[in-house]
């Protein structure tokens, strides 16, 4: 037997790292804005410490486009390097300074935000450039570096005489990816990636309209002045305490999340754990009823203020993907897939816990404004309904809060239903039934009958009410829902003097006989003496189950 060493050789992992590392080419400047964010951030942590002794400042990153030389800059003006780490960070693919850094001040660092991670960031510059450069002045007193790569192992090193402190990146952009240089696209990607991260970001100037001076005409154009385009919000609402934020600055923040999207949002749940992992986050619940088509405005997931990707499926649990807003945590492991994610722990745990903090706010909700949360039952009884469906957990809590609306118009949570009908609407065996509408129109002299018995009946409409109906009958045991139209209401309903019952027994069976004729093999009974109502004499009834297979 022979044992030995695999020997991985930079050459053959190079092409590799820029062929597979990420499928989507376009990440790389998130990457390389990420790492000028950790330079800015490392420097800012350095000086409140005492360790630079240097002017922080107000440091911004500025990306710049040289469209004839084909080049793409990043600029940064952070901590920088010496050409010592340049050779330590840069050359060794896979080392992660900003894990090192993390690690060496672990205490006073952990909630700095340093984004960097695998140490593989960097290199996915040559995804798009066949040639890249890094211009660095470090904080500390030594000579500036320049170093080169054209995607061979084989690098550059020299001195550089850039004076001001940070770095810039060069990329020389490949003929497959020209993309890249031109402004609309190089603006999608920062809106999409890097519209709350931590360093202001300059792309380009703009041009901003001035109040018109004292004494200025009515046609004086106003005055203008061109600034820098900073195109993120550094302070982003979920970075702040619920303390600090009013209704409005919640509402305002809805709108720079999703600017095509013209709807307020009803209410918003503030998340904000520390232990025993790291979230923040802001959701939203938006008015369903007017937007179920409209499901491109999705929860988006952050890292540390960086966008990772709008699709949280297996983070937040299902039925809460209705819902809108963004969740921030460095604990979510990323690059992974996503059935992975769903096994993780870590992962678990955030989503148990989003759904007790949405389903808290809810019931506070219920507790302190009744009457509004009523008003919103419409737009969020489908997430409600779903949920309780789907999580047990929501369950039990939202047992106390979801609402059976009657046909009138009133609202009842399943305590109170159950105390009101208690007396009059259970059956033979003792069991309460349940009496609902699913279309107002179509039941109407069903429901006029029932009530006419001084029934309650219940409006569920809603799509997923079928199955919640088999849920609560199961979970539940005394209760059976019944459609005002079915054949079980029978079972509650006396017999009375109607018109039907004013007829001999052979008239009955008569009139039975020829109603019965004309509805023949369609599951129906037809039931004489069932109502007190002239609008409806006699009945037609479907068994329930035949009606729910239907459905
Ligand atoms: P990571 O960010 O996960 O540490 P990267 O491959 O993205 O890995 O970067 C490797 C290292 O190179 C960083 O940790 C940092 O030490 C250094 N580096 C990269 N970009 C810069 C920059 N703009 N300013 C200072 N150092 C940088
Ligand atoms: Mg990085």
């Amino acid at each position: 037997m022979a044992t030995g060493k695999i020997n991985v050789s930079v050459e053959n992992i190079f092409p590799l790292i820029k062929k597979f590392l990420y499928s989507d080419h376009e990440i790389f400047l998130r990457e390389l804005i990420s790492n000028a964010t950790d330079a800015t951030l490392k420097l800012k942590h350095l000086t409140s410490i005492g360790e630079a002794k240097v002017e922080y400042g107000n440091p911004q990153i500025e990306i710049k486009i040289d469209k004839e030389g084909k080049k793409l800059h990043i600029v940064d003006q952070g901590l920088g390097m010496t050409a010592d780490e340049v050779k330590k960070y840069i050359n060794e693919v896979a080392f992660s300074g900003a894990e090192e850094f993390l690690d060496k001040y672990k205490d006073s660092a952990k909630d700095s935000g340093i984004i960097g991670h695998f140490g593989l960031g960097f290199y996915s510059a040559f995804m798009v450039a066949d040639k890249v450069e890094i211009i660095t002045k470090s904080f500390k007193d030594e000579p500036a570096a320049h170093w080169t790569c054209d995607g061979s192992p084989e690098f550059t090193l020299e001195e550089s005489d850039k004076t001001e402190r940070g770095t810039e990146i060069v990329l020389h952009i490949a003929e497959d990816s020209t993309e890249f240089l031109e402004d609309a696209r190089i603006r999608e990607l920062l809106v999409k990636y890097n519209k709350f991260m931590p360093v202001p970001i300059k792309f380009g100037t703009k041009t901003e309209t001035l109040p018109k001076p004292e004494g200025a005409k009515e046609e004086d154009p106003a005055p203008t002045q061109e600034v820098d385009d900073i195109i993120n919000n550094p302070n982003p609402a979920w970075t702040k305490q619920p303390s600090e934020l009013e209704d409005e600055d919640y509402k305002s923040f809805y709108r720079e999340l999703y600017p095509m999207q013209f709807e307020e949002p009803l209410f918003n749940i503030h998340l904000n754990v520390d232990y025993p992992f790291n979230l923040t986050g802001i959701l939203y619940f938006p008015k369903l009823s007017n937007d179920m088509t409209l499901q491109k405005d999705r929860i988006q997931l952050y890292q540390n203020q960086v966008f990772v990707t709008d699709n949280v499926e297996g983070i937040v649990p299902e039925f809460l993907t209705m819902l809108k807003g963004v969740i921030d945590s460095p604990d979510i492991p990323l690059n992974v897939s996503r059935s992975y994610l769903q096994a993780d722990g870590a992962v678990k745990k955030i989503s148990s816990y989003i759904t007790r903090k949405v389903a808290d706010k809810l019931s506070s909700l219920f507790k302190n404004n009744r009457e509004d949360f009523e008003a919103k039952w419409n737009d969020i009884k489908v997430v409600i309904e779903y949920g309780m469906l789907s999580e047990d957990k929501f369950f039990e809590k939202a047992e106390k809060f979801a609402l059976y609306p009657t046909v009138d118009g009133d609202f009842m949570t399943f305590e109170e239903l159950e105390a009101k009908i208690k007396e009059k609407q259970t059956d033979k065996d003792e069991k309460l039934v349940i009496l609902y509408a699913s279309d107002k129109e179509a039941q109407h002299s069903y429901i006029e009958a029932a009530k006419g018995k001084g029934y309650e009946v219940l409006l569920l409409d809603s799509p997923i009410v079928p199955h919640l109906m088999q849920k609560l009958e199961t979970s539940k045991e005394n209760i059976s829902f019944a459609r005002v139209d079915a054949d079980h209401i029978d079972n509650l309903i006396k017999k009375e003097d109607t018109a039907i019952s004013k007829l001999s027994d052979e008239e009955k069976e008569q009139l039975k006989t020829s109603i019965e004729g004309t509805l023949k093999d369609q599951g129906y009974t037809v039931q004489m003496e069932a109502m007190d109502s002239e609008a409806a004499p006699f009945i037609i009834t479907e068994p329930e189950f035949m009606r729910r297979m239907k459905e």
